[in-house]
């Protein structure tokens, strides 16, 4: 090789390797949040398309990121221990039925795990997953967790209603789905110390927000920020901005309530 060819050879690796190094404290692995998937936009929730659904699962599959559970999140997380930097979760909140038969089929098909966040008090009369759905994801790699009883702003609730909303739920949701409970999901993201100290006593080993909270790195694991994502993510040049793992780092950061 000749001298300049080597030296810029050189300089590219070098460069390539800073870049690396210097960027590995600051990849979060990226936990996407998601709610209603839907063939029409509800108002109520964020909402992505079926069709967007699926070719926003189609990009995480053909370009080979690795889907993990919570469970392998929050245990990397405990034990300090790095994550690949094509990793990512997959999350929905509240639980709407839409989701099993629309987003279901989909994470099916690739084998990807997910979770979903249950509003207990609800059921399927209100168009929320019944619990024969639950049952039947559940033995196909979806696994469901608490997202209260009532999916109330639990900042502005007195104890006991908290107790009730943190525990209960729990309780309800291990009876329905004959599993443990590990997490919890704060209904509009909206948490406190006391909130998480009570959600320690109630035995959940993690719990998840949507920006809220300080620090951007996914450090606390009752606080556990999330990626929202819509339907114009379903741009790949911005769904690989959000699975970068530095999405969080651009973000400004909110207060937890
Ligand atoms: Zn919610």
């Amino acid at each position: 090789m000749k001298k300049p060819l080597v030296i810029l050879s050189l300089v590219v690796v070098l460069t390539w390797g800073a870049w690396f190094v210097f960027t590995e404290h600051l990849y979060v692995v990226p936990i996407l949040a998601y709610h209603h998937v839907d063939e029409v936009i509800h108002s109520d929730s964020p909402t992505v398309l079926t069709d967007n659904f699926a070719r926003q699962m189609e990009f995480i599959s053909s370009r080979g990121y690795k889907v993990l559970t919570l469970d392998e999140v929050i245990e990397a997380i405990r034990a300090g221990k790095r994550l690949p930097r094509n990793s990512l979760a997959i999350t929905f909140d509240d639980g709407y039925a839409n989701n099993y038969i629309y987003a279901y089929p989909v994470l099916k098909k690739y084998n990807f795990p997910a979770t979903i966040f249950i509003i207990t008090g609800k059921d399927a009369s209100d168009g929320f997953i019944s619990r024969e759905q639950m049952l039947q994801m559940q033995e196909n790699n979806i696994f469901f967790g608490s997202h209260s009883k009532s999916h109330q702003y639990l900042p502005e609730l007195k104890d006991e209603q908290l107790r009730d909303e943190i525990f209960n739920s729990k309780k309800e949701l291990e009876e329905k789905i004959n599993s443990e409970v590990k997490y919890f999901c704060y209904c509009f993201g909206g948490f406190s110390d006391k909130i998480i100290d009570m959600v320690k006593e109630a035995g959940y080993q993690a719990a998840f927000t949507t920006n809220r909270g300080k620090g951007r790195f996914n450090k606390n694991i009752y606080a556990l920020k999330r990626v929202k994502v819509g339907n114009a993510d379903t741009n790949p040049l911005r769904m690989w901005g959000k699975l970068s793992g530095f999405f969080n780092f651009f973000r400004s950061e909110k207060e937890p309530y």
